[in-house]
């Protein structure tokens, strides 16, 4: 047996989660039986999907248990097998995040590729959101030749990659929404986009139509609220929308959008997407989007918080944006 660490579900928020919501505990770790591997975790994921895990509600991933390890994507590096398919030194990914060590079934871990990209990557432009990010601009609202693009959260995870992709598909006008003046400046600067707007500053629907007096063609909705709303009032008849995320409203549920019925008037498409439906997308994905970060016209960043005990700390601060590109804890 070994001594490791993990966080635990401590309460459930009301509203916006709090530290005390967490509870940093030791486990004891057995080693690996047949068909399992033991892996020291070295990357975490922290995503705002889990904030609706932290609730006692039904959705489409069953909620966090008071008391129990928290979820999530992860990447480490396997240290005993008992399995000769996955022997000592694979670099795995796997579902069991927030924990410092875990024992695996093979079968709940995927090997990946460390010679394509980073152990890192794999948790963010390679993994859940950059495929999101893809199947929202090639299936959900697909991106036409001379479309304009609006794309909100754009200086997160999904939103940074959808940007670029959109410009990939041939987009004539890509618009980014983001908080605060710094990430502005780096949609246009760093990720490429041709206008930011800083939703902070306020008059979403003015700044939007500034920036799109032709209308805009397809919006990638990662935030909800207002910039649904914004969306809906600048879309251009037989516009669609990719209802990724609606991060404004996890804390806080609004009813709206209150222009709904301009998606009748202009014949609008809005269609939601889960990456869990469409995991067998990730070979086609992964073998498209490795050689775009590799020759560099896919931009990544990542904001890294380190250790396990900041992991809560991490998480909170997606919900508040205090991520540029995807957020991630190094273990
Ligand atoms: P992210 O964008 O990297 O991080 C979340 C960002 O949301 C923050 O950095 C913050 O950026 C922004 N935000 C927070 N509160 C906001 C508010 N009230 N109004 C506007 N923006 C706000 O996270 P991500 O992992 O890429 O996820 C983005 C969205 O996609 C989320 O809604 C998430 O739930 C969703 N998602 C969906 C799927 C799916 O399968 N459907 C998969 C992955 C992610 P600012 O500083 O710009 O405010």
């Amino acid at each position: 047996m070994m001594i490791s660490r993990e966080i635990r579900l401590a309460s459930r928020p009301t509203g916006e989660p709090v530290p005390d919501n967490f509870e940093l505990t030791e486990v004891e770790v057995p080693q690996p039986g047949k068909g399992q591997i033991l892996v020291r975790n070295t990357w975490m994921s922290v995503d705002p999907y889990m904030r609706g895990r932290m609730d006692d509600a039904e959705s489409y991933m069953p909620p966090f248990q008071i008391g129990a390890p928290l979820e999530g994507s992860a990447v480490g590096e396997v240290i005993a097998s008992g399995d000769p398919g996955i022997p000592v030194g694979a670099k795995v990914t796997h579902f069991l995040g927030w924990r410092e060590h875990v024992v695996l079934n093979v079968s709940d871990a995927v090997v990946i590729d460390t010679g394509l990209a980073r152990p890192e990557d794999y948790l963010g432009a390679l993994g859940t959101t950059g495929l999101t990010a893809y199947l929202a601009v090639t299936d959900i609202a697909p991106v036409k030749e001379g479309d304009v693009v609006f794309v909100s959260g754009a200086a997160g995870a999904v939103g940074s990659v959808a940007g670029q992709l959109a410009r990939k598909l041939g987009a004539a006008k890509v618009i980014g929404s983001a908080g605060g003046p710094e990430k502005a400046k780096k949609l246009v600067e760093d990720f490429g986009f041709d206008a930011a707007i800083d939703y902070r500053t306020g008059d979403l629907p003015a700044q939007l139509a500034e920036h799109a007096p032709e209308g805009i063609d397809v919006y990638v909705d990662n935030v909800g609220g207002d910039h649904l709303e914004a969306a809906i009032e600048t879309l251009n008849v037989h516009g669609r929308v990719a209802l990724v995320g609606m991060i404004s409203e996890y804390n806080a549920p609004v009813p709206g959008p209150r222009n709904l019925y301009s998606a009748v008037t202009k014949r609008l498409t809005l269609r939601g997407v889960l990456v869990t439906d469409h995991l067998d997308r990730f070979p086609e994905y992964i073998g498209k989007a490795a050689g775009w970060l590799a020759d560099g016209t896919l931009h990544t960043e990542e904001t890294v918080v380190e250790g396990l005990e900041n992991a809560p700390a991490a998480f909170l601060g997606v919900l508040r944006g205090a991520n540029t590109g995807k957020m991630l804890v190094r273990l």
